[in-house]
């Protein structure tokens, strides 16, 4: 029997852990090669060897690292078929409303969310062209699309990978590649990062950690909590060639959160 992604070798950045570590197992199941990148070793190379995949060390926002991984990886595996820019960070180490925050933070949030999936396009393109095809998934967000002045910076990156996505779908689609490019929004899943982010609510609005995670779950239309794995499908159906024609698209999966804000 052969599945969705079948032999397809595809390269998930922040894989270690949270969506990226929903992200990579699906796609095993599916019967694709998983190449997980992380900085955070122990998870990354555990949860490489639990799926039969490989693990890269990977800090996504310097190039010197990324040329290494991609040259790495066209040594491993002759080539790569999909990449999932995953890796994100959203909290700051102090407040993130637009009088508090930090000059520096917003250059960390940048480097780490903007340049990260920027680098990681333009050197995974080349390896992708050789072989004619290829998927890039990015993981924007429903803040990319609706406002939160509590997280400013991160949502300025958001809508940056969105509109970035749109143009390397356009770059790929008229260079001929083969490559497809779309991205993906999530409303609010209970990972390490959306936990961090509901203290912080939690704090900063004297309701504490509980109100503030109930007062999140409220605004989800659909009425239950998002898991990784709904944001794992969408990813496979992207990585699939059941999606071959779509690119420069914004999958939302958040519930419908965008439609009552
Ligand atoms: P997470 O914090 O739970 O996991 C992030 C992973 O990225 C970790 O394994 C971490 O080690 C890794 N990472 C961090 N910095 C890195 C770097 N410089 N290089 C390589 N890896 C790095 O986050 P998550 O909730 O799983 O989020 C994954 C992606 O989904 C992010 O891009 C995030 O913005 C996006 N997203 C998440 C939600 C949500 O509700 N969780 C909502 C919208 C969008």
């Amino acid at each position: 029997m052969t599945g969705r992604a079948q032999a397809k070798r595809v390269l998930v950045t922040g894989g270690a852990t949270g969506l990226g570590a929903a992200i990579a197992r699906r796609l095993a199941e599916e019967g694709a090669v998983v190449l997980v990148a992380d900085i955070a070793e122990a998870a990354g190379t555990a949860l490489a060897s639990e799926i039969g995949g490989q693990f890269y060390r990977l800090d996504v926002s310097s190039e010197v690292d990324w040329e290494a991984a991609i040259a790495a990886i066209a040594h491993d595996c002759g080539g790569l078929d999909a990449l999932v820019n995953n890796a994100g960070i959203a909290s700051s180490k102090g407040g993130e409303d637009i009088e508090r925050i930090d000059l520096a933070d917003l250059h960390r949030i940048f480097a780490i969310n903007v340049d990260g999936t920027i680098l990681g396009c333009k050197h995974a393109i080349p390896l992708m062209a050789k072989s004619g095809r290829g998927s890039i998934v990015n993981l924007s967000s429903i803040a990319a699309l609706i406002p939160a002045a509590f997280v400013i910076a991160y949502g300025a990156s958001k809508a940056t990978i969105a509109h970035t996505t749109r143009s390397v779908a356009l770059h790929c689609a008229q260079a001929g590649y083969g490559i497809r490019c779309n991205s993906v929004h999530p409303g609010q899943v209970r990972t390490a990062m959306m936990n961090t982010i509901i203290e912080r609510v939690g704090r900063e609005t004297n309701m504490g950690t509980d109100a503030a995670g109930t007062l999140f779950d409220s605004q989800i239309p659909l009425g239950c909590p998002q898991e990784p794995e709904d944001i794992a499908h969408a990813v496979l159906f992207l990585i699939s060639d059941e999606s071959r024609f779509v690119t420069g698209t914004q999958l939302i999966v958040d519930g419908g959160m965008t439609l009552t804000n």
